[in-house]
């Protein structure tokens, strides 16, 4: 579903991606660990296109994100293309990004019928699911800054499951939370990844719960993935010194 070909991206003189191959099927829950400027956000910001690679390719659900045919050839991507390949994605970022002047159901229903041109009706009908989904029924007429640092998270999570993504991308996202809310965040992604058929592209430092819920984890170090595998073959049994390091650090 998700696929980079030989992609670098560079800041300046600094390689923070470098000729990157890797793939993400369908439905798979992978993780991304790594140590800190390895690149890992980096990834996810160009499957946002907030950021565009130097050279490579990104395809995501067969279509190029980066690119696209003009004929035989391959040119880099206009605004609408792009537009429609990325509806397929979703992300939750580390702060949680909320609309602050809307309600908690706006915030869900906003996109749904501006983008997607759902009725108001069936907007919501979703988002009052989703949000039961995430533990907030009680909460919809609030304003985000009425909720929790998790409670807003768990908003920003049923926003982006609203615009039924094939690719759901987490960065980060208990980082900016206190402690005693990150379990509640947790659990309603371990919920997620164990009930929908949406795949999962994760950065984070919990690493139980990249153990619970991945597939496979990609390990980065300075802008390649140096070793995969499943969740047990990787915090069990390492092979790479570098990977062993990094674990000895975080576990
Ligand atoms: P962390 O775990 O700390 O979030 P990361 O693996 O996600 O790290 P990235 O955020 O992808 O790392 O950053 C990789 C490198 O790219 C870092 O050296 C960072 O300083 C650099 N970098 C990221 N964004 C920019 C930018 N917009 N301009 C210049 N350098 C950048």
């Amino acid at each position: 579903l998700i696929r980079f070909d030989r992609v670098t991206k560079r800041f300046g003189t600094n390689t923070v991606l470098d000729s990157l191959d890797f793939t993400v099927s369908s439905g798979k829950h992978v993780t991304l660990i790594g140590p800190s400027g390895s690149g890992k956000t980096t990834i996810l910001r160009l499957l946002m296109t907030l950021l565009k690679p130097d050279e490579g390719t990104i395809k995501v659900g067969g279509e190029y994100l980066t690119h696209e045919k003009k004929g035989e050839k391959l040119v880099p991507a206009g605004e609408k293309h792009t537009r429609e390949v990325r509806k397929n994605i979703g992300m939750v970022f580390q702060q949680f990004n909320l609309f602050p002047n809307m309600k908690v159901l706006r915030n869900v229903t906003e996109a749904p019928v501006h983008v997607l041109g759902m009725s108001k009706e069936a907007a919501e009908e979703r988002a009052h699911e989703l949000l039961d989904l995430v533990g907030l029924t009680e909460h919809v007429d609030k304003y985000p800054t009425q909720l929790s640092g998790g409670q807003q998270q768990r908003v920003a999570i049923a926003r982006a499951l609203a615009m039924r993504p094939q690719v759901l991308l987490l960065d980060e996202v208990t980082s900016a939370l206190d402690p005693e809310l990150v379990a509640g965040v947790l659990d309603v992604l371990r919920d997620i990844a164990h009930t929908t058929d949406i795949t999962m592209l994760c950065v984070t430092h919990e690493m139980n719960f990249a153990r619970d819920i991945s597939d496979d984890v990609l390990m980065f170090d300075a802008g390649r993935v140096i070793e995969s595998g499943p969740p047990e073959k990787i915090f069990t049994e390492p092979e790479h010194e570098r990977t062993r390091e990094f674990l000895s650090a975080v576990l």
